[in-house]
């Protein structure tokens, strides 16, 4: 039976790692797979799905008029799993369409992105996925100062925390740091600079 996962991390867990491996084990056995991210990303370039580590490949750019249940359901060869990165960024109703993507078409839909924003409130993506996935998974990854579990991520902009402003800011001077909850409120960030 088709599901729709959620998997969610904080920022630097691998996901994207995690999305390009999830494709190449499919694509090896003849696989298709569809790849999307939002178009909100466009760090990398447009429509591109790409890991801290340098891999890299194309992905179809969700933007707020996208279909992607009209899009999957389009494709004359229905592709074996459909692949989401910066899930965190879509909106309602995109979390909606994957919902009837797995129902409607038997498409299994993975969806990888942050679960908390810098504020620590969800991100809208997110807290649909959290309500309609039928499965949910975190990857994890280590605190940048201890070895406790990251869980949280902590905005800085010129080595101070940032714990206010807007949800969605990319590419400014903003470092996103994994953390955990006790070093989110106590950042240790002069050390940092001590390095
Ligand atoms: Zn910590």
């Amino acid at each position: 039976m088709a599901q729709l996962y959620y998997k969610y991390g904080t920022m630097n867990s691998g996901k994207t790692i995690e999305i390009l491996k999830v494709a190449h084990n499919y694509e090896e056995q003849g696989k298709g797979v569809v790849i999307m991210t939002s178009a909100l990303d466009t760090r990398d370039g447009f429509g591109v799905v790409s890991s801290r580590i340098g891999m890299k490949r194309e992905a179809i750019a969700i933007d707020e008029e996208t279909d992607i249940f009209g899009y999957i359901d389009g494709m004359t060869e229905k592709p074996y799993c459909v692949l989401i990165d910066e899930a965190q960024f879509l909106s309602r109703h995109h979390v909606y369409d994957l919902a009837r993507v797995v129902d409607e078409l038997g498409v299994p839909v993975m969806a990888f992105g942050l679960k908390n924003d810098f504020r620590n409130e969800l991100f809208e993506g997110s807290k649909y996925l959290l309500l309609l996935a039928d499965k949910i998974d975190e990857v994890k990854t280590i605190c940048q100062y201890c070895s406790k579990k990251a869980i949280m991520v902590l905005r800085t902009n010129n080595n101070q925390p940032v714990y206010e402003g807007e949800q969605i800011q990319i590419g400014g001077n903003e470092s996103y740091i994994p953390v955990c909850r006790k070093h989110y409120f106590n950042p240790v960030l002069e050390k940092k600079e001590n390095q």
